[in-house]
């Protein structure tokens, strides 16, 4: 059984059977047989139907967010802008695929040679919890228009959510086996991977799960792509637009209640501002409604499940033993956890060396640019950084220096459609999103004619 509870108040709210083995295998069977019709369909075809995917998104927003803020307990604005950008998604491929997988010539001695874009097949996507439909739809839109279909094993915790994304597709009119949600425990992965029907697997998760997954597709000679956990920092330079850096700063680390990839994990500030920032900070930070995710001013909800809560209050209470001061916060109730700021963090304490999955920011400071890049560097992960400083001369400086998948300039790290999204060290590998996206999963196959 895979069984949602809402953490906002700990009612059990639905319960799913799960497929037994050969319902199993009948679900990957269909896909394989869809794509071998889906492979045929031309761009205008699937862009039909990708926008429809769009507006169905539109047109039940309220009702896909409320599914979405109950079973992980975000609030209910933020699962609405979350349904917003899977509509987006879905536009942009349905405007962009054409062209990015159109077949690309290169000059040779052949007297014609070029690299045409072809799908592989069925694509098994394993995904997280805390951004519920977008994790998927950031995954389905690219796959879908280059011609692959998708089997879904959503976290146990959301399968509502992964239902709902099935009937999006339903009802925008894709065939049936384009895309699938498999009701299925972790350990049914392995056999899936097995199945010579799967030809890769993307997932987003933390680490071991990544690690297990990509080990099961190598040893099987599948592609995989892995987008796992950050430790993202915010560097703050004396001379950033302190206002504007504050406000980002607070949606980077606490949008979506800190439970974010790419969320802004650690606070560096320089040592001259720090002490005026940190304040403002604070006052900024007291004043975030937390409450009910359903009431619509509500912007720290619950954290989605009270182990991960746990967790959580186990890293902060770690760090503070080792030294770190607490600025504000640092409570727990059931999945409830206060918006919680540590200063006097450095680089040995939990808070700084692993991802911290929720509303809670470590400050550090750094006296000049050498010391922001070590620490930035100082991470076993490298999905992005956000600076703030008006210099551009120092922002071009610095830029080739982190090892990061994304370098931000006074914004917080975000995924948009159009740009790649992706990560280096233990954050993974592959990108998702933009051209790179689409062509991460398809046949690169070389003609070469004389
Ligand atoms: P998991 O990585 O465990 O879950 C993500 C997905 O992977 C789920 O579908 C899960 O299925 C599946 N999964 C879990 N273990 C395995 C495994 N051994 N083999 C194959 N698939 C597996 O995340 P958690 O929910 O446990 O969260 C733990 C931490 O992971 C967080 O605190 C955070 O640090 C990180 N995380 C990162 C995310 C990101 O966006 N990069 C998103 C979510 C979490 P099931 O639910 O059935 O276990």
């Amino acid at each position: 059984m895979k069984i949602s509870v809402n953490p906002f108040n700990g009612k059990k709210i639905y319960e799913f059977k799960e497929l037994n083995s050969n319902n199993l295998q009948s679900r990957v069977k269909l896909a394989d047989e869809t794509f071998n019709s889906w492979r045929k369909t031309t761009f205008e075809e699937r862009s039909r139907l990708m926008n429809n995917a769009a507006k169905e998104l539109k047109n039940n927003k309220e009702r896909y967010g409320a599914i979405i803020t109950n079973e992980m307990g975000k609030p209910l604005s933020q699962a609405i802008v979350e349904i917003e950008k899977c509509a987006w998604v879905c536009e942009y491929y349905a405007a962009n695929a054409a062209e990015q997988l159109k077949e690309e010539p290169i000059e040779t001695d052949a007297d014609l040679s070029y690299v045409r874009y072809e799908p592989i097949g069925v694509v098994l996507a394993v995904m997280p919890w805390n951004y519920p439909f977008w994790q998927v739809f950031r995954f389905a839109a690219p796959n879908l228009m280059a011609g692959n279909v998708g089997v879904l094993k959503h976290a146990s915790n959301v399968m509502m959510s992964a239902q709902m994304i099935q009937e999006v597709f339903e009802n925008a009119g894709f065939p049936k086996g384009c895309f699938q949600n498999l009701i299925i425990g972790s350990e049914k992965i392995e056999v899936l991977l097995e199945n010579e029907l799967i030809r890769a697997v993307t997932l987003t998760g933390s680490k071991p799960a990544g690690s297990s997954v990509a080990s099961t597709a190598g040893q099987h000679i599948k592609k995989s792509v892995l987008e796992l956990g950050g430790n993202n920092a915010l560097v703050v330079f004396e001379d950033a637009d302190i206002e504007k850096t504050l406000e980002v700063c607070v949606k980077a680390r606490f949008q979506n209640t800190g439970q974010s990839c790419i969320a802004g994990k650690r606070l560096l500030l320089q040592q001259s501002i720090a002490k005026e920032f940190v304040q403002k900070y604070k006052d900024k930070v007291e004043a975030l409604t937390c409450g009910n995710p359903l009431d619509k001013d509500t912007y720290i909800g619950v954290m989605a499940r009270e182990d991960l809560a746990e967790e959580l209050e186990k890293q902060v209470s770690d760090s503070v033993k080792m030294g770190a001061r607490v600025l504000l916060g640092g409570k727990r109730e059931g999945c409830f956890f206060e918006p919680t700021i540590l200063t006097k963090v450095d680089e040995a304490m939990p808070v700084f060396k692993e991802e911290t999955f929720g509303p809670v920011i470590g400050i550090t400071t750094f006296e000049n640019e050498v010391d922001a890049v070590n620490l930035v560097n100082n991470s076993e992960f490298g999905l992005g950084v956000s600076i703030f400083t008006v210099d551009r001369k120092r922002v071009n400086r610095l830029i080739p220096q982190f090892y990061e998948g994304a370098v931000f300039v006074n914004e917080l790290v975000k995924s948009d459609p159009r740009l790649p999204f992706g990560g280096v060290k233990t954050s993974g590998y592959g990108r998702e999103l933009s051209s790179h996206g689409i062509r991460e999963l398809v046949n690169k196959k070389t003609v070469y004619i004389t």
